[in-house]
């Protein structure tokens, strides 16, 4: 019992299962809105995560090509660590949804409160990693740009191997930012270079005009856009695909960078947690679970926008998904009813190099986005955005 103003309140514990972007942001706005202090602990935070630093994973495109190295965009995770907030290291090993406790390293930790954010689990799939990189991983994207410091022309491409993926904006990004160095470097001459996606369309669920606004900059970077391509095999450094009519369409490439296969860890399979697509179904205002006092945020969560669209898995979306979860908790800590709803507004922004980026905003739930083009400000707000995250988090 801590007595705050002449109120006596039970200290309460959260687990935040994740020290990614979702993770680290609850713990902090949970921190905050409690009032945690150094010497006054009202809320204990408990964050698990299995790595000891955490990325900042919408730069890794830039890793790929040299305009970042990979300690600039990760950082020590216990730095964290501030009023009630604790880094658990190590493997989330099983979580009970109904009694709210998580074992990890053999020891189990019971909470009044759990916030998941433990993201995607990746996988490589047909034999992908002995033909190129994946780089949606630190160690994959910098193998990409260590290639790419010696390739001397040929045929490059970036692969999306399968669906649903995290970021959709990340292959064509890829493609811009690579297009740039090749010109840079005097090998855009040389090389072909394209995308491959069993996509019909670049981010289909921001609507037309945003994906016909993607395909143009992909043509007048002399980028090839192959949609409807569904990645069936790899034979050494030829990859295979489906085409839209079915055909078995062929590949030969000299440097290839690959979205991984993404799913729900299997931690949350195994816990209940997961639905029947295979991710973690929420209420799309509160991110609420089918448990009591259980949430989950981010990448692990499926929430539909249509029939054939879910609401894409990306960072912007889990830091709004934590402020409000972390506001609802800490009312319902103080006797209040929740009182924040998620409304999937965002900001969406596309790196095009050469300073340049176009951003797509506004409610994700209404299709009601709005484009802006082409511009160095956007640029600068997404470059900002990774300065500000290491800046005000660790
Ligand atoms: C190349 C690339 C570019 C991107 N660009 C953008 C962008 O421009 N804009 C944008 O909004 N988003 C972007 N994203 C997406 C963004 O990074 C994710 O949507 C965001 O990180 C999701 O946050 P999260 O907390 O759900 O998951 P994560 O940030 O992935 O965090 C999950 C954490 O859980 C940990 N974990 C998983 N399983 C366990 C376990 N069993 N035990 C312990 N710890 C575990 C992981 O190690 C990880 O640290 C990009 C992603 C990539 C890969």
């Amino acid at each position: 019992m801590i007595n705050v103003n002449g109120v006596l309140i039970m200290e309460k514990t959260i687990l935040v299962l994740g020290g990614g972007i979702g993770g680290i942001r609850t713990a902090r706005e949970l921190n905050k809105l409690i009032g945690n202090e150094d010497e006054v602990t009202l809320a204990k935070i408990l964050v698990f995560e299995k790595e000891k630093t955490s990325l900042f994973a919408p730069s890794l495109t830039k890793l790929m090509v040299g305009q970042r190295d990979s300690v600039q965009i990760q950082d020590d995770l216990t730095n964290i660590e501030l009023g009630g907030i604790e880094v658990v290291h190590g493997e989330v090993e099983a979580v009970d949804p109904e009694n709210v406790t998580v074992t990890s390293g053999g020891t189990e930790y019971k909470g009044d409160y759990m916030v998941v954010s433990l993201g995607t689990e990746q996988h490589d799939i047909h034999n992908l990693s002995k033909a190129g990189h994946n780089f949606y991983t630190a160690e994959g994207a910098s193998a990409f740009y260590d290639q790419l410091k010696t390739f001397s022309g040929g045929k490059i491409a970036i692969v999306v191997s399968s669906l649903p993926y995290k970021s959709p904006v990340a292959p064509y990004e890829a493609a811009m930012l690579t297009d740039q160095y090749l010109r840079e470097n005097g090998l855009r001459d040389k090389t072909e270079l394209a995308i491959y996606t069993p996509e019909s369309m670049p981010m289909p669920f921001a609507g037309d005009k945003v994906s016909e606004h993607i395909r143009s900059l992909m043509k007048e970077k002399g980028i090839t856009y192959h949609s409807g391509h569904e990645l069936t095999r790899t034979d050494e450094n030829t990859l295979y695909f489906k085409d839209e009519n079915g055909n078995e369409v062929g590949a030969e490439l000299d440097l290839m960078a690959y979205t991984p296969d993404h799913r729900c860890p299997t931690v949350i399979q195994k816990s209940g947690l997961a639905g029947k697509s295979g991710w973690v179904d929420v209420n799309a205002a509160t991110l609420q679970t089918s448990y009591e006092n259980v949430y989950a945020i981010g990448d692990i969560t499926r929430i539909p926008l249509s029939e054939r669209d879910n609401l894409p898995k990306a960072g912007v979306f889990a830091q709004y998904q934590a402020l409000t979860v972390a506001n609802n908790i800490v009312r319902q800590i103080h006797g209040k009813d929740p009182d924040k709803v998620f409304t999937a507004q965002g900001k969406y922004i596309l790196y095009q190099g050469n300073g340049k980026a176009s951003r797509v905003g506004g409610d994700f739930y209404s299709s009601n986005l709005d484009l802006k083009e082409t511009s160095a400000i956007n640029h600068w707000m997404k470059t900002l955005q990774e300065k500000a995250w290491f800046a005000s988090h660790f």
